[in-house]
């Protein structure tokens, strides 16, 4: 049996009739820039996402770069980001000319360690980037009341965790600003490039608003150096035929990620996922740690199985950020992740036959090895 990483034919399979119906207005309307699509989506996923103000735009990094030029962040200021985040977060706060500053993560979570917060901030400190890798929510009760203590700003990367909570309160509905990103393979995906902010300040809405057209509300009027990075409306109509599925499309993940730890459960030298307390997991990813991982998946990938790695190199290793002067050991945990992670598939539509038969591969690959 052949399973890919990932899969869109069942979640396309549901939406296909809807998406041409789309379509055809969309083609018909003749309005393919800034129009009634986008409104409609914005406020879909600002009730969805229950916060006051969603902002469509290009995709997760430029929704990123958008939140913390909203909040005049900039040359000399530093942002705490994870060291094991995916590069775009670190990208958007070299896009504001600020510093990035590296706080490693929990291992047991894989999100940012509160503990460890305080000790990265200095005098230039003006925000804190929690990302909720892999879908899983940071601990944010405890990252807010360190950021009130130090007068920061918080701005939240929701790009893998659409739907997930802590304490009841959704991702992307803590910080002041925050950014998510609908690229097809999120748990949310457009068919193309998509993002979005979201905020419960209207003054950060409207600045969103203007930096994402040019720095312009009234036609050929701009008050602000801004960029072009608007959602289309096709993909904006996609987005809505989707929302509507993703809490089903989440129950799925969720059931496999039960399949996945019921079947590796007694597997020696792996390590599964696990939710902390308060906190919920969509399962964007669902990652499992290994001494063998190089060796592990190439076993799966000569039995039809597809994996992928999330992340191989962290970014303080990057060469893009060589002149940060970071070496080998300055990060451990995040080097202990991206050196041992390895992602099974999932998607939305995979069967448990699957999962049992991707469970049963890997501890063959385990036995063999003992
Ligand atoms: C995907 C992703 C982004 C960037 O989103 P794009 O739409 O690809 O630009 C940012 N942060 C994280 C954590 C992501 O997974």
């Amino acid at each position: 049996m052949k399973i890919p990483f990932l899969s869109f034919e069942e979640t396309n399979k549901k939406i296909k009739t809807q998406i041409i119906s789309e379509f055809e207005q969309f083609f018909d309307n003749a309005w393919y820039v800034l129009g009634d699509n986008l409104k409609r989506f914005e406020q879909e996923y600002a009730d969805f996402n229950q916060v006051k103000h969603c902002v469509g735009v290009s995709n997760g990094l430029d929704a990123l770069h958008i939140a913390l030029k909203t909040l005049g962040i900039g040359p000399g200021d530093e942002v705490i980001v994870p060291s094991n985040t995916y590069i775009a977060t670190v990208l958007a706060v070299s896009y504001v000319g600020a510093t990035p500053v590296f706080v490693e993560p929990d291992l047991i979570t894989y999100n940012i360690d509160p503990a460890k917060i305080e000790d990265a901030i200095t005098s230039k400190t003006r925000a804190i980037m929690p990302v909720h890798l892999y879908g899983q929510a940071c601990e944010m009760e405890a990252i807010m009341v360190i950021a009130e203590r130090h007068h920061l700003f918080v701005v939240e990367d929701n790009a893998q965790a659409h739907g997930a909570s802590y304490n009841g309160k959704l991702t992307g509905s803590w910080g002041h600003i925050n950014g998510t990103s609908f690229y097809p393979g999120k748990n949310l995906g457009a068919l193309g490039d998509a993002g979005a902010v979201t905020t419960d300040n209207p003054e950060c809405a409207r600045q969103a608003l203007i930096l994402r057209n040019y720095g312009s509300e009234k036609k050929y009027y701009n008050e602000v150096i801004g960029f072009n990075m608007r959602l289309d409306e096709f993909q904006a109509s996609v987005l809505s035929v989707k929302l509507k599925y993703l809490n089903e499309w989440t129950e799925q993940r969720r059931e496999t990620a039960d399949w996945y730890n019921e079947a590796l459960k007694n597997v020696d030298d792996l390590i599964l996922p696990k939710v902390a307390d308060k906190a919920t997991h969509v399962y964007h990813i669902y990652l499992v740690r290994t001494k063998q991982r190089d060796a592990l998946q190439k076993y799966l990938a000569d039995n039809g199985i597809g994996t992928m790695i999330h992340y191989p190199i962290p970014p303080h290793l990057q060469k893009a950020y060589e002149h940060l002067g970071f070496k080998k050991g300055d990060f451990p945990i995040a080097e202990e992740i991206a050196d041992t992670c390895l992602s099974l598939p999932m998607w939305p539509g995979i069967t448990e036959k699957m999962v049992k038969e991707i469970a049963s591969i890997i501890m063959k690959f385990m036995n063999d090895r003992k």
